[in-house]
Formats: structure tokens, sequence, C-alpha cells
């Protein structure tokens, strides 16, 4: 599924393509989205492109058209249909963004404003990170993957967080000691910003694409995902994965602790 870095590199690249733009037609090519659509009046002019966790907000006047990727959509970009199963065609004078979306998951909405439940952006600041976390005893990697404790973060990028800081996925929120909190509020943000410098994550298994058909290219420098059995890259113990809130996750048992 794409995380925060996934769907900021797509933000990035829709926006200089469609903010401030009219979006003149939107053509449902799936009925299941019509519902969802309800209310939606075009043509209407982009107001913002941005992103919330692991949303895609196209603010409109009026409205928000939001965009939930789940697990196999991709947004694209081009003036003629990519391959794949289009669902949804959003039309702009100079090319149009197409939701390709091969098992028809993904979500699109149209609402009057866009209200979410969700928690504190992790690029932002994080000095109310010691509180959250001593209140709570979830496992840390579960914690991480909450998105009502803190939003955007996904199974790829909270094992490479976890492996980043050196602190064992299994620990309770709770148990971590004051410096390893602020070695977690440093490592969150560096992991993100370098996963999106690599604009994003393509596993093989994964449909994400940039708007432009691209690849990602962080996955050519995880450290510990999807890694179970290769050497840590730092002290070249075999990595282990185990699962921790239903979830596949990955860590060093040498340089976790
Ligand atoms: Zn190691």
């Amino acid at each position: 599924m794409p995380e925060l870095p996934e769907v900021e590199t797509i933000v990035r690249a829709l926006r200089p393509r469609v903010q401030g733009r009219r979006l003149l037609g939107v053509d449902v090519l799936d009925p299941v989205l019509i519902p969802g659509l309800d209310g939606l009046s075009i043509p209407s002019r982009v107001r913002k492109t941005s992103r919330r966790g692991k949303y895609i907000l196209l603010e409109l006047e009026p409205g928000v058209l939001l965009v939930h990727l789940r697990m196999s959509g991709r947004l694209l970009w081009g003036k003629t249909p990519p391959e794949g199963r289009i669902r949804l065609v959003l039309r702009f004078a100079h090319g149009n963004v197409y939701l390709v979306d091969q098992r028809r998951l993904a979500q699109v909405k149209y609402l009057p404003r866009f209200e979410d439940g969700l928690g504190p952006e992790p690029l932002g600041d994080l000095s109310w990170l010691p509180q959250a976390l001593a209140r709570s005893r979830m496992p840390i990697k579960g914690w991480l993957l909450d998105q009502r404790k803190i939003a955007g973060i996904g199974n790829i990028y909270a094992s490479e967080i976890l492996f980043r800081a050196g602190i064992d996925p299994h620990r309770p929120a709770n148990s971590l000691t004051p410096k390893e909190v602020g070695v977690l509020a440093r490592a969150i943000p560096k992991v993100l910003t370098e996963a999106i410098a690599g604009k994003g994550t393509t596993l093989a298994d994964s449909e994400y694409r940039q708007p432009t058909g691209e690849l990602g290219g962080f996955q050519l420098r995880l450290s510990v995902y999807g890694r179970a059995g290769k050497p840590c890259p730092v002290c070249q113990t075999p990595i282990r994965r185990a699962k921790i809130s239903g979830r596949s996750t990955y860590f060093c048992p040498s340089c976790q602790t």
C-alpha cells in the first residue's frame, strides 16, 4: 500500500500539472465510485493539491476530492489512456489524471470538507511524541501503524524507522526511554524524507507507480523490510521477520534492542 512517501511523491508530481487548473470533466468508468462523487459539480478550479496521511486531496471550489489508493491504485498523468483497469478520469485541458486500479480497492470521495480522525503528520513538529508514547502499551511497531496516533506511516516505513532508531519493534511504546524517544523522533522524518527523495518504494509485488508511470527508487535502499534471512547492512546478522499487530515486521535482532 502506498505510504506517506509514495503519496507525497504522487502529490508533488501532480501539483504543477493540476493545481490552479480547471477540472473540466470527470469520467466515472466504475459505477461503484458514483455514490461517493455525489454533489461534485464540474467544471471546478483545483485550488490546492495536498496530502494528509495517506490521502491525496484535490481542493476544489467548493469541496474536496479525496483519493485513497489502498492496495492497487495508481494515479497516472497523460493525454492518452494508460494500460490497465481505468476506473476514473479527471479531465483537464492539457492532460488527464487516470485512476488505474486492477483490484478496484482505491477509494474516491467528494466531500464538502475533509474532516479526518487522523493523528498528527510525522513530518511536522513531533514534540508531542514523548507524552503520546507514554500513554500506550502497544508494541511500538503497531503504534507507528495506527493512523489515529500518527498519520501516513505503513508497514514498510515502520520497520525501516525502527531499524534506523535501533529499537526492537516488539517493545511497548511506553517502555521507550526519553533518549530512545529522541532517537525515534529524529529517525521518523529522516527515513520518510529519504524515501520521498527516492520517489517512494516499488516492491516486486506492489502496484505503486509515480504519475509518470515510473517506478519508485527507494526499494534499493531498504535496510530491513522484505529482507528476512539477508545480512543486516550494519552488523551482518540475518534480518528476522515477526508478526506484530497482525503484520509482517522485519528487524535486526542485534542492532535493535
Ligand atoms: Zn544489525
